[in-house]
């Protein structure tokens, strides 16, 4: 049964396993994601988070189980359908690149030209929109994406993911490489955007301070299974010996003494 409203999850999969030849990634993992909530993904390298994004962004084909995104059975769409779908997520890849040789505004303003049939003007007042949410200012939009600091181009790929007004928002480890106050402030333009926009937002991260900031509810991602999913305070509280040893290691601790506006 098709049911796409405020109620229903935004994502659900079930019994969902991927394995690349006899490598075994992910395997049988269950979970729903709420509309409007911000869900992080934290493991280990390699434990498979930017895998399960590929997975849930209709990228990569599971290799077993179901997935449901906005109450439709994913695995069943044709073409049109899944562009469709795509159609309402924003996504900012690891390491995703800007094109180098388009300035920040005619970045943002890809997608527009991508997915709408606007003209020339509309695309422009749009993407702009999006750059000064972002935090950018209007002049950076003519700067091409090497003239940026890391934490401006960070900025810039979140106002290019947001352009479309996406329900769905993927973020790859929007913090790693970026020093801990432009971190902080990328954090904030997260709530930010969760407050003006209100997408669902799934993110990957192994920023401990970030979680504290930012993580509705946080799935730990370890040995191809969820080893376990809840609020940071009670994934922080765990016993569980594998679990512990994520957030009550010396990060997870530093993070924790720091931590405030508890999840
Ligand atoms: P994470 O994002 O948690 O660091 P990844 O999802 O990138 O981890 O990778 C999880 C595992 O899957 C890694 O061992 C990686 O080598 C493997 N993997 C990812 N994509 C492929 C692929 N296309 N072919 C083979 N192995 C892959
Ligand atoms: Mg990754």
């Amino acid at each position: 049964m098709d049911v796409d409203n405020a109620q229903s999850p935004v994502i659900e999969a079930r019994g969902l396993g991927v394995r690349f030849g006899p490598k075994v990634v992910l395997e049988d993992l269950d979970f729903d994601i709420r509309r409007g909530e911000i869900l992080a993904i934290v493991g280990g390298s390699g434990s498979g988070k930017s895998t399960l994004l590929r997975q849930i962004t209709m990228l990569q084909r599971p290799s077993a189980g179901s997935l449901r995104l906005f109450g439709q059975d994913a695995l069943a769409l044709d073409e049109g359908e899944r562009l469709r779908v795509r159609r309402r997520f924003g996504i900012l890849f690891q390491n995703g690149a800007l094109f180098g040789d388009r300035t920040v505004l005619e970045n943002i303003a890809t997608p527009l030209w991508e997915h709408t049939e606007l003209d020339h003007g509309s695309i422009e007042e749009i993407a702009t929109i999006k750059l000064q949410l972002a935090g950018l200012r209007p002049e950076d939009g003519l700067l091409y994406p090497s003239q940026l600091s890391g934490g401006m181009r960070k900025r810039a790929a979140v106002a290019r993911a947001i352009a479309l007004d996406p329900e769905l928002l993927f973020l790859d480890e929007p913090t790693s490489g970026l020093d801990p106050l432009s971190a902080e402030a990328l954090d904030e333009l997260v709530l930010q955007l969760k407050a003006t926009l209100e997408p669902t937002i799934v993110l990957v991260t192994h920023d401990m301070d970030s979680l504290w900031r930012v993580a509705d509810r946080v799935m730990l991602l370890g040995d191809a299974h969820i080893l376990a999913s809840g609020t940071m305070t009670e994934l922080a509280a765990s016993g569980e010996p594998l679990v512990r040893r994520f957030f009550q290691g010396p990060r997870g601790r530093a993070a924790m003494s720091g931590a405030t506006g508890q999840k």
